[in-house]
């Protein structure tokens, strides 16, 4: 995997930076000119990912989440998102959209299938009592074939 690019982001994991993790998003990705759509969609599945550290992983608990972003080859974006909580007993079944742990928060249990649509790529690793990674690619669309 060839860097060309990348930012390290670590900050607590209070909902506030939800926020700030969309914002430092966009300000690497100023450097692609992507879409609006682009942009849109991985402002989301990192929203989503970082969501998910703070509700599921902290919980009530104080901890940090790291966000790294590179730039790869080819205008390939890859994102890691990465909390030291509760951690996962069952990636596959949490994975499965509409599974939630939390349905009295009234959560949906679609983070997962929202980050798997807007994304290439997911990949979910996780150690019960340890934590868990979230890894996401996508590859941007070249800005010399835009129409518009
Ligand atoms: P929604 O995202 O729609 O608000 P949700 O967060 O429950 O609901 P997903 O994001 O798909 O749905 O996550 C599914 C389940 O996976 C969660 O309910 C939770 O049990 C578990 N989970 C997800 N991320 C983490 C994490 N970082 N740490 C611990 N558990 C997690
Ligand atoms: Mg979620």
């Amino acid at each position: 995997m060839k860097v060309c690019n990348g930012v390290k982001f670590i900050f607590p994991a209070i909902s506030e930076n939800e926020r700030t993790a969309r914002a430092v998003v966009s300000a690497f990705l100023v450097q692609l000119d992507p879409t609006v759509e682009e942009l849109a969609d991985i402002r989301t599945a990192v929203s989503e990912a970082v969501t998910n550290a703070i509700v599921h992983g902290y919980r009530q608990k104080s901890g940090d989440i790291e966000l790294h972003i590179k730039l790869l080859e080819n205008r390939e974006i890859y994102l890691r998102i990465k909390d030291r909580g509760c951690g996962i007993a069952d990636v596959e079944q949490a994975m499965q959209p509409l599974f939630t742990t939390a349905p009295e928060e009234e959560r949906a249990g679609l983070g997962f299938a929202v980050m798997e649509s807007f994304m290439d790529q997911l990949q979910v690793r996780s150690t019960p009592g340890h934590g868990t990674t979230v890894t996401m690619r996508k590859k941007l669309g070249s800005p010399l074939c835009r129409t518009k």
